[in-house]
């Protein structure tokens, strides 16, 4: 018998089996059961969380014709009729699946399309299935939204995409939306538990952990990556097989760690490297288990009760926890991620890691046992300083710290605005290194966008341009563009020009240096920069944000008006417009 892989045996055959995305299939179900058919669905998520598994049930639900071949639409389709077997197994007729990342021609979706006209061959429906539809030229959409207008009563579309924002608006308000979440490690490491249980291959609980966690909130990467594991650990599921085959690290490592860190040992830190080195351990494992290890510390630091009994790593969590300060958890959790993305920038890995771990250290605030040069800028950025009065450019001292405060890791302000700005696009190493973060905590709904105020000045309007001249020029890097972008130009005498900024973190001598640097070399003339700290209400950020706010805000209207959507919000009373899910064109 050819062995079936787990991902393939164990896709979900109804809603009942759905793991993990409750609320969607409890509305599907719905309004299978109470016959409410909506004539166009769309299915978001990344990838692997079931888009398509829901769409093949939801085909069988409306094809369904029961063991007898007397059922009707069924929220429970039978499994064993010719059109549950049929679709089950690729060749149903009226079902087509088309993906768009391999067919954005126009010339598939039309032929497609032309096919419509011609009612279901053997089913009740047709039902085309359109996967990362966001891939569809604009002709191609175009040619769609005719039909998605005025459907044929037989014809379903179920359309999915990792990326709706790129859906046009015309086609996302004539369906009915769906958002499909990335499965939480603890669903997916039960559903594994269950999965190998009726396989009757043994497996320890650290092993389904790891798998679970590398798996990313995606079930069927979960149970591909433990195929290979029965495969790699010869049929069984050992927890130290399975580290070896992730390249995870082992915990002890990490936990060897956070006690130098919490020491402020730098040796120990050291020294602990050049073991991991000697082992041949994975830097990049090293701060994927750091950043894990943090994450747990946090939700116990903020949460104390929120302890897993289960997990057998509890004590020494709580151990940890009490060891260092909640703020600098943050820190550290911060610096391991943003670390991790700049290990490939490194001579080599390892020496990449030495130098994550001794900046975790310097920028440890000042006070602790690991404070080196309570002074310097890194120290001064990580805690607010009181009183603040006006800070001109002065030269930086060259210590360990001020090399990582200007290294490309703006840690410290995570601490006091955990959220970061909207204006503020995260460099692609930086949002995958966030990615990474998401094994830990799965990302939240964006929050709505408040509108700020700005009181428009002709010297804001200078300050505007200068800014995007210089952004676009990219003469300034990450932390000196946000004193850029943040900052209001309250006057300009001569070659000194003043700005305020309200962050006093951003004020840093370093930073100031660099913009002075670069306002120079923009404006051809050497300036002298003043920055002092105050009330802002006119900054290139305020002005985005504003602008922003206000294209959100015509956008959500322009939802909200369509006749369409107002059927819709009327008919089905679970339906609602999904809060952040309206993007501007
Ligand atoms: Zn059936």
């Amino acid at each position: 018998m050819s062995y079936l892989v787990l991902a393939r045996k164990y896709r979900p055959r109804g809603f009942d089996a759905m793991v993990g995305q409750e609320h969607v299939v409890q509305a599907l179900a719905n309004a299978l059961t109470q016959q409410r058919l909506h004539h166009a669905y769309l299915f978001t998520g990344t990838r692997g969380v079931g888009k398509t598994t829901v769409s093949r049930i939801l085909a069988k639900s409306l094809n369904c014709t029961g063991p007898d071949g007397s059922g009707g639409i069924t929220a429970s389709p039978c499994g064993v009729c010719d059109a549950c077997r049929d679709i089950d197994a690729g060749r149903f007729v009226d079902y087509v699946e088309l993906d768009a990342a391999s067919n954005r021609g126009v010339e598939e979706i039309s032929q497609l399309l032309d096919q419509a006209v011609y009612k279901p061959v053997l089913g009740r429906f047709k039902v085309y299935m359109i996967d990362e539809v966001h891939m569809l030229s604009t002709t191609a959409f175009n040619a769609m939204l005719k039909t998605l207008e005025e459907p044929p009563e037989y014809l379903k579309f179920v359309l999915a995409t990792t990326d709706p924002q790129k859906v046009p608006p015309t086609v996302l308000s004539r369906c009915l939306q769906f958002n499909l979440r990335p499965m939480a490690p603890q669903t997916v490491q039960e559903h594994l538990a269950r999965v190998l249980g009726e396989e009757g291959i043994a497996s320890e609980p650290g092993a389904l952990r790891l798998l679970a966690r590398a798996a990313r909130g995606s079930m069927r990467d979960a149970l591909s990556l433990t195929d290979q594991a029965i495969a790699f650990g010869g049929g069984a599921l050992a927890e130290a097989g399975v580290r070896q085959m992730l390249g995870a690290v082992d915990r002890s490592h990490a936990v060897r760690i956070l006690e130098a860190l919490a020491a402020g040992d730098g040796a120990g830190l050291v020294a602990a490297v050049d073991a991991l080195r000697a082992l041949g351990l994975s830097a990049a494992g090293t701060l994927e288990e750091l950043a894990t290890l943090l994450q747990q510390m946090a939700v116990l630091q903020a949460v104390p009760e929120a302890g897993d009994t289960d997990d057998p790593d509890a004590p020494t969590v709580a151990r940890l926890a009490g060891l260092l300060p909640a703020d600098e958890t943050q820190l550290v959790y911060s610096i391991a991620l943003h670390g991790r993305a700049e290990l490939a920038l490194a001579p080599d890995e390892y020496s990449g890691l030495v130098m994550v771990l001794l900046r975790a250290l310097a920028f440890r605030p000042a006070g602790g046992p690991a404070a080196r040069a309570p002074d310097t800028a890194a120290t001064a950025a990580a805690r607010p300083r009181p009183a603040p009065s006006t800070v001109t450019s002065a030269p930086s001292r060259p210590t360990l710290a001020a090399a990582a405060a200007a290294a490309p890791a703006p840690a410290a302000l995570r601490v006091e605005a955990p959220e970061p700005p909207p204006w503020l696009d995260a460099p692609d190493e930086l949002a995958a290194a966030d990615e990474a973060a998401a094994i830990a905590a799965p990302p939240a709904v964006p929050a709505p966008l408040a509108s700020p105020t700005v009181n428009a000045t002709p010297l804001g309007d200078r300050w505007n341009a200068l800014v995007r001249r210089m952004v676009e020029a990219n003469t300034i890097g990450a932390l000196v563009r946000e004193l850029a972008l943040q900052a209001q130009c309250i006057g300009v005498e001569q070659s000194v020009w003043t700005l305020r900024v309200e962050r006093e973190t951003l004020r840093s001598a370093a930073n100031v240096d660099k913009l002075q640097e670069a306002l120079g070399a923009a404006l051809g003339a050497p300036v002298r920069l003043v920055v002092e700290a105050g009330a802002v209400d006119d900054s290139p950020a305020r002005r985005e944000a504003a602008e922003r706010a206000r294209r959100q805000a015509e956008a959500e209207q322009i939802i909200h008006d369509d006749p369409l959507v107002r059927a819709l919000l009327a008919q089905y009373k679970t339906a609602r417009i999904v809060p952040g899910s309206v993007k501007p064109h």
